[in-house]
């Protein structure tokens, strides 16, 4: 079974690795202090330390309605990014919680490959705040989902754990079977713009099983970062293909200037 983690386990292997693993948190507890995921100095409660909770960077309006990149400057009310105009995305709508930089890649590091689960929680709750909109009109959220490979090495999906607790607060489901990943494709870090698009091509589809949750709905997509937004793209084409009524994307954290910045 997949659980709401993404963690693949039958139930009571599940049960027990949580029994254990929960022994050994509260030992490790005891031990350690608890770590800001950015600058690693104890911290009292979870999470970020005051100083690094201070440089984060909330994405609010002015953006742009589409697009969600933040405008310097205020052009009035439902005007479009240039990009918006130029290159339409297949998505409707694209929010962030925070902008991708130096704080916001430590915590979703921290989340992927470090194992600091913890933080799902917090991040979940900014993103459902960023959302705010987009959850009032969904009908389930679908999470951008790993290649059955990278599942299996890294053992979560942690888009899937983000998406699990904006359920958790804003009451919509989440729809875990609406979309595979069907190619495993290359990291996309260190890639342009157009490879990004030629290395997602074909990589997503809706199973058969999944048809049912994704035709005439109106879905959330769930990712930790969005860089060139070529992953969502993608993700977004292969739901409305099914027949989805409407596909909106949510996540974390968002390069504000995709022509520039890498991850
Ligand atoms: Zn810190």
């Amino acid at each position: 079974m997949l659980d709401a983690a993404g963690i693949v386990f039958p139930a009571p292997l599940k049960r027990a690795a949580g029994a254990a693993l929960g022994v050994l948190r509260g030992a490790l507890d005891l031990a350690l202090p608890q770590l800001c995921a950015a600058c690693r100095e104890p911290v009292d409660g979870k999470g970020l330390c005051p100083a690094c909770w201070s440089k984060l960077s909330f994405i609010t309006r002015p953006y742009c309605e589409r697009l969600g990149i933040p405008f310097v400057y205020d052009p009035g009310p439902g005007i479009l990014s240039m990009q918006a105009i130029a290159e339409p995305p297949a998505y409707h709508r694209a929010r962030a919680a925070v902008r991708f930089d130096e704080i916001s890649r430590a915590l979703v590091h921290s989340l992927k490959y470090g194992d600091r689960l913890d933080l799902a929680p917090m991040m979940g709750r900014w993103i459902g705040q960023a959302g705010r909109e987009l959850l009032a009109e969904a009908d389930a959220l679908v999470p951008v989902p790993l290649h059955w490979r990278r599942l299996w090495a890294r053992r979560f999906n942690q888009s899937a754990m983000l998406a699990a607790t904006v359920a958790k607060d804003s009451g919509v489901p989440v729809a875990f079977d609406a979309l595979k990943r069907v190619k495993a494709t290359a990291q996309q870090v260190g890639l342009s713009r157009t490879e990004r698009a030629a290395n997602i091509q074909g990589a997503f589809k809706v199973p058969a099983e999944g048809k049912a949750a994704v035709a005439g709905r109106r879905l959330v997509l769930i990712d930790d970062v969005l860089t060139s937004g070529a992953t969502v793209e993608g993700c977004a084409r292969a739901l409305l293909r099914a027949g989805a009524a409407n596909v909106d994307v949510l996540v974390f954290a968002r390069v504000a200037d995709p022509g520039k910045t890498s991850i």
